[in-house]
């Protein structure tokens, strides 16, 4: 059975983007459409209060020049302009100015003869002035009055009087109302039409996206992300892939590490276990065997230490819990007295180890962490270094600070394989069980030197040897 933990989080079920965007599009489809409708609902009385507001404003304006030298000529032209018949009677209801645009069709100088009883209704309102729409039976159209005194409401001077078409438009309404309906008839249909495309196009690359990432929580790293062309879908995409590739990288590291370490403790635990039982089973009262069987089981569980030690440094190194203590010393000295501890392994195996010294020069640098640099890069030259046994260490003052070479005289390294070396569990397959080590020495020399942020790197030739190189600054 499948661990519930393996499984991507169960969302609860909502709307889909597709339908969200599909629902939004025509909500604002019918709004669009909503709002036309009311505005050919509210057009006749809109068109009725523009045209009042507007005679309103021309009265007051013509009020304003009245008495003026060319009062009668700005009338005609207002009347002219405007469509607007105006009659202008004096307190004694003499008739002073007339306007007729509308060829005695209006109320004011048609048959109806309103002139006066409209004048009478101006006298007798409160606040002197009116303002009405009457329907003219003469032209069959509805149209506006509006009256006014002129001067002092209780002693007017006299009377200016308006009157002007009210341009039907009911038919135009209903025909606007019922364009109006197939046009949101239209709306809604295109709306959904692009509701549906534009979230198909959104909702394709991102359920494809889905689609891999799921793939990828399963652990196939080939998984595809595809933005579909969009920036954030591509960004998102592009994020994806990077992540697939980060976590790919980490996965496999950690398989092969975990392969290499249960390798690496696998053959000595095998020994002690091998050894353990010759004892219990064969030597136990032969003293000389079983003192070399027991030195065995010493030195492998040595090897073991030191793979389980080196696994816990370079960890610590690499996951910066271990921080640099610098100290100033003389380079020169530091170098000497670390040769000097090789003697001992000179003498025995046969090995020369000798140092080239240059000047005196004092650096700043964590001189512990940096020993362990300087030992497993001389112990490798000694693991490594050909039939003459000779490993060369030498001190070069530069411009910038103090540069280490260790050179061998052994096999030298391959080109495609010096990118490799320094990697965590590299070891060559040709390596002999003979060379104690544990494939994580130079990973250790890289990590202290990152953590100093100095320069290194080899030099090697085939059948010459190498030179491991760092440089203190
Ligand atoms: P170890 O020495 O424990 O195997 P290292 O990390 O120190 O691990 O070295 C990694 C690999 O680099 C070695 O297995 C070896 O193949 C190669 N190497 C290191 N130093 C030298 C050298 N001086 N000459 C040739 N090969 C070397």
């Amino acid at each position: 059975m499948q661990n519930k933990t393996d499984q991507p989080p169960k969302q609860k079920k909502r709307f889909t983007l597709h339908t969200m965007l599909a629902f939004a599009f025509i909500v604002f489809t019918v709004i669009a459409s909503g709002l036309l409708f009311l505005e050919v609902l509210f057009l006749e009385k809109f068109y009725y209060y523009f045209k009042t507001e507007e005679t309103k404003k021309i009265a007051s304006n013509l009020l304003e020049s009245y008495g003026t030298e060319d009062f009668e000529e700005t009338m005609s032209g207002i009347a002219f302009q405007n469509q607007i018949c105006i009659s202008v009677i004096d307190g004694r209801s003499y008739v002073l100015y007339n306007s007729d645009v509308m060829d005695h069709k209006c109320l004011l100088h048609g048959f109806h003869n309103y002139l006066y009883p409209l004048m009478q209704e101006v006298k007798n309102s409160e606040t002197g002035m009116i303002c009405m729409n009457v329907f003219d039976d003469q032209i069959n159209m509805e149209t506006l009055v509006l009256g006014s005194v002129i001067g002092d409401i209780k002693n007017p001077d006299g009377y200016m009087l308006f009157n002007t078409v009210l341009e039907p438009v009911g038919t135009t309404v209903t025909l606007l109302k019922r364009l109006l309906m197939l046009i949101a008839v239209l709306l809604l249909g295109i709306g959904c039409i692009i509701a549906l495309y534009v979230s198909n196009l959104l909702s394709v690359p991102i359920t494809r996206i889905t689609e891999s990432a799921k793939r990828m929580a399963h652990g196939d790293y080939t998984a595809e992300f595809q933005g579909g062309g969009y920036q954030e879908t591509d960004e998102l995409a592009a994020t994806l892939t990077y992540a697939e590739h980060e976590i790919s990288k980490i996965d496999t590291m950690q398989r092969d590490l975990i392969a290499n370490v249960s390798h690496d403790l696998r053959t000595p635990l095998t020994m002690l276990k091998a050894y353990a039982e010759m004892i219990r089973d064969l030597s136990g009262d032969n003293p000389v065997k079983r003192n070399a069987h027991l030195q065995v089981i010493i030195e492998e569980t040595d090897r073991l230490t030191m793979l389980v030690n080196d696994i816990l440094d370079l960890s610590k190194l690499e996951n910066g819990s271990q921080k640099l203590e610098p100290s100033t010393f003389d380079v020169t000295s530091w170098l000497t007295e670390i040769c000097n501890r090789y003697t001992g392994v000179s003498e025995h195996m046969g090995y020369h180890i000798s140092f080239t010294p240059d000047a005196p020069r004092q650096v700043t640098c964590d001189a512990g962490k940096m020993e362990r640099v300087v030992c497993n890069l001389i112990n490798n030259a000694i693991n490594y270094t050909g039939e003459d046994k000779q490993v060369f260490v030498s001190q070069v003052n530069t411009e910038t600070g103090v540069r280490i070479e260790v050179r061998d005289t052994g096999a030298g390294i391959e080109e495609d394989k010096i990118k490799k070396i320094f990697d965590k569990y590299y070891r060559s397959e040709n390596h002999k069980r003979e060379v104690v080590g544990t494939g994580l020495g130079l990973s250790i020399v890289k990590a202290i030197l990152k953590l100093h942020n100095y320069s290194y790197g080899v030099r090697s030739k085939l059948g010459e040897g190498s030179v491991f190189w760092l440089e203190i600054r």
